[in-house]
């Protein structure tokens, strides 16, 4: 049985490293995806220091972390950054990601219809990448949820960015590598 993928915001005093989270920006237009660390961190892939990307607001820097956009880099355009920030800056609600859900789940809502890895594999790929990178941001091919897919189930998955953006499902299906037989 597939699981539901019904969306619960998190009790943070529950989350164990390895743990894919997400939050919502610009008010629910999209989501942004990170691998809790612990230590109320999280590692997550971000555009970089861009100008006006009104996407990613800067959020730091904080007490605890540099933010998202590494509290500096003013006008230095970078394709891609995979950052280590504090849940705070994050964002302001977190949401467990799900794993192993049916197809018509997954393009219904935020989960993943592949089945994760351990947290400890998706807590070791994420650190792995915070030193080497994750290639080019890309909203539609190369984007948060996408980073941390590929930590918890070693593939690159996301759907909603383009059913988000440009209301165009079909376009998103065949974009996804080719699935289980079975749900
Ligand atoms: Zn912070």
């Amino acid at each position: 049985m597939a699981e539901t993928s019904e969306i619960i915001e998190i009790d943070i005093t529950k989350l164990q490293p390895g743990d894919h989270i997400f939050t919502y920006l610009l008010e629910g237009v999209f989501t942004h995806h990170g691998i809790y660390v612990g230590d109320e961190m999280v590692i997550h892939f971000i555009p970089g220091p861009t100008i006006g990307n009104e996407e990613f607001p800067k959020s730091g820097p904080c007490e605890r972390c540099q933010g998202y956009n590494g509290g500096s880099g003013d006008g230095v355009i970078m394709t891609g950054k995979v950052v280590k920030s504090c849940l705070h800056c994050f964002g302001d609600k977190k949401f467990l990601y799900k794993y192993g859900v049916s197809w018509v789940e997954a393009l219904k809502s935020t989960c993943c219809p592949y089945q994760s890895k351990s947290l400890q594999e998706g807590l070791e790929t994420a650190n792995e990448k915070l030193n080497t990178g994750f290639g080019v941001y890309d909203t539609v091919k190369n984007n948060s949820e996408h980073f941390a897919t590929f930590c918890r189930a070693g593939k690159r998955y996301s759907v909603q960015p383009l059913i988000d953006k440009f209301g165009d499902k079909l376009d998103a299906i065949e974009n996804i590598d080719a699935g289980p037989d079975e749900n």
